[in-house]
């Protein structure tokens, strides 16, 4: 059954009335050839435990029934507890039924990290509607592709991001209702019928009593409960569509001792944002631990987090890298003593980052590695018992992989040429493929299938090793890598080694054309404000650290690098300013 027939055929209330509490129905669990408890003609049996479906309602629940006085601080100015979040969940559900949402309907939202936003995440999936958190940072042309690929039915919308997306409405007719969330702004707002008022819907709502999970029963655990798209750099952008099973084992994931570890005693800051895979999931598995949640509203000024992190006394954030560096210059000004865990993902965190964490506030920046098809989080990095005795070089080596993968993930590499299955000793580099209960297994509406494996596994289009003791490293992006005069040239190592230097800020290392080599490295920089450093310098900085072939021809001075709709550096965009006459 393709993706589509799927949300196609979810069936429940759409005319305002919540159905009948029904039986809880077993997952389409694979058929075993005897009958429970009894042999069958092969000898194996089927267990006799529950097939009770795993659901994003029970996350609510959990919070609801055992932490309702855990609180939810958005932008430090809003502390709601767990118990006034479920209010306006309930009243949200109710209200989606009135407004005639379908289940399987696709609610789009366009909006930062606040609590509305995160009553959505709940409130939409749990009553079997499917949940699009829209990039707010892309293109109007690419926001108004993926709303009528996706088909969404009604959109939330910060009230301070109208203009980024109203004027799309007139060529997005699918969309009935567009809900304008209170986010501080003053933003004007449209006399159209089709604009609604979020905080009007809420206090119309029914806060009903009794229990979410009996209210809006899920028939079936693989149900899909939200729709994330990639971004798009090689082609049009593809819907990743999680469902309940994924999203709860996903969570659980993020309570694994050891790796993320999320506790009752945390308080959890997703600087991430909600667009990005809800937030790499931190939010949900918060709930579920019972952790108190601190989301950042719409700013990502380092004053305002480094406070945040201060005055919320934050255990564990997740943010870019980009996002980590800008906190640098301050770090030290603040008590951010609280934190023990501090995540970077989405693309790789350059050692001598992490290692300026550790010396100020003895917690390294910890590597996340995910992609929004893989829910997001893959594996995670740092250094285990058995690197105690390891050197502090050793040490920062271990740190600065992306980390063994989460459990219930499987990986591998494979030859790029002949598709087969590579050692794992460290060396050998080849496509990373993945596998697990939330990886996706296809993209909405069946495009982009040449992402997986005949044997159904995910192609990332990383390249990277993996050692004896799972630890992958990334060595590149396959489009990324440069090719000079037949010899590889990892652009991620050279990024490193140009990143030790202490005045620079970020680097990306692109190919260039060139007519005897077929590719060159130029490296494009952004230094400390400030800094007289020139290339020269930077070149002699690198220079021992990097076989002679692997030094850069060019290095170009920025003031900023060019980003993609997800905050990360566009390699893309480079390669066109390089290619320009
Ligand atoms: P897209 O593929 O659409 O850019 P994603 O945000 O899903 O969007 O990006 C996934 C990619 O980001 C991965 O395939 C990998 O190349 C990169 N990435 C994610 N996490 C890390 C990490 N910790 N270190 C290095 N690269 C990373």
């Amino acid at each position: 059954m393709s993706d589509e027939s799927r949300v196609a055929i979810v069936t429940g209330a759409a005319d305002g009335n919540r159905p009948e509490p029904a039986p809880r129905r077993a997952p389409r669990a694979p058929r075993a050839p005897g009958a429970p408890g009894e042999a069958g003609t092969l000898g194996v049996m089927d267990g006799l435990m529950q097939p009770r479906p795993l659901t994003i309602a029970h996350i609510l629940e959990r919070a609801e029934r055992l932490h309702a006085h855990k609180h939810v601080t958005t932008a430090g100015t809003e502390r709601l507890t767990y118990a006034e979040v479920a209010d306006h969940t309930r009243r949200l559900a109710t209200a989606l039924d009135r407004l005639g949402v379908p289940a399987g309907a696709r609610v789009g939202t366009f909006a930062g990290n606040h609590r509305r936003h995160l009553e959505l995440c709940l409130a939409v999936p749990a009553t079997k509607r499917v949940l699009h958190t829209i990039n707010i940072r892309l293109s109007a042309e690419h926001i108004e592709y993926i709303v009528d690929h996706a088909e969404d039915d009604v959109v939330f919308v910060d009230r301070g991001l109208l203009p980024r997306i109203w004027p799309s409405a007139d060529r997005l007719p699918r969309v009935r209702h567009w809900v304008v969330l209170p986010d501080g702004s003053d933003m004007a707002i449209p006399a159209d019928p089709r604009i609604l008022d979020h905080d009007e819907l809420i206090a119309s709502g029914d806060p009903f009593a009794g229990s979410f999970e009996d209210a809006f029963t899920l028939e079936d655990e693989n149900l899909a409960s939200g729709l994330c798209y990639t971004s798009g750099t090689t082609g049009p952008p593809k819907g990743v569509l999680y469902s309940h099973r994924s999203t709860v084992l996903h969570c659980l994931g993020t309570l694994a001792a050891g790796l993320i570890g999320l506790s009752e005693s945390d308080v959890v800051m997703p600087i991430v944002p909600l667009f990005h895979a809800t937030a790499w999931g931190l939010p949900y598995g918060a709930m579920m631990a019972g952790a108190s949640l601190v989301l950042p509203g719409g700013s990502a000024d380092p004053a305002h987090l480094l406070r945040l992190i201060e005055t919320e006394r934050v255990t564990v954030a997740g943010a870019v890298p980009t996002v980590w560096t800008s906190l640098v210059p301050d770090l030290r000004s603040y008590d951010l003593s609280a934190t023990r865990c501090l995540l970077g993902g989405g693309s790789a965190v350059p050692p001598a980052l992490s290692e300026t964490y550790r010396a100020a506030l003895g917690v390294p920046i910890t590597h996340s590695w995910g992609m929004t098809e893989v829910s997001p989080v893959g594996a995670i990095g740092g250094t285990r018992t058995r690197h105690r005795e390891a050197t502090e070089e050793q040490r920062v080596a271990v740190r600065a992989a992306q980390g063994q993968p989460m459990p219930l993930v499987n990986v591998r590499i494979v030859d790029v040429e002949t598709g087969g299955e590579l050692p794992r000793d460290g060396h050998a580099v080849g496509e990373l493929q993945v596998a697990g209960p939330w990886v996706a297994g296809g993209y909405f509406r069946a495009e982009g299938e040449d992402g997986f494996t005949g044997d159904g596994w995910l192609r990332t289009g990383d390249l990277a090793t993996i050692d004896a003791e799972g630890y992958l490293r990334l060595v590149d992006r396959m489009e990324d890598l440069i090719k000079s005069g037949g010899e590889w040239i990892s652009s991620i190592e050279l990024e490193t080694v140009i990143a030790s230097h202490p005045d620079v800020v970020e680097v990306a290392v692109i190919a260039r054309p060139d007519p005897r080599w077929a590719e060159r490295p130029v490296a494009y920089v952004v230094l400390r404000d400030g800094s007289a450093t020139t290339a020269g310098q930077l070149l002699r900085h690198i220079t021992p650290m990097v076989a002679k072939w692997w030094l850069p021809d060019a290095f170009v001075f920025m003031s900023a690098l060019p980003r993609t709709g997800t905050g990360k550096l566009s390699k893309s965009a480079l390669r066109d300013s390089a290619r320009a006459p």
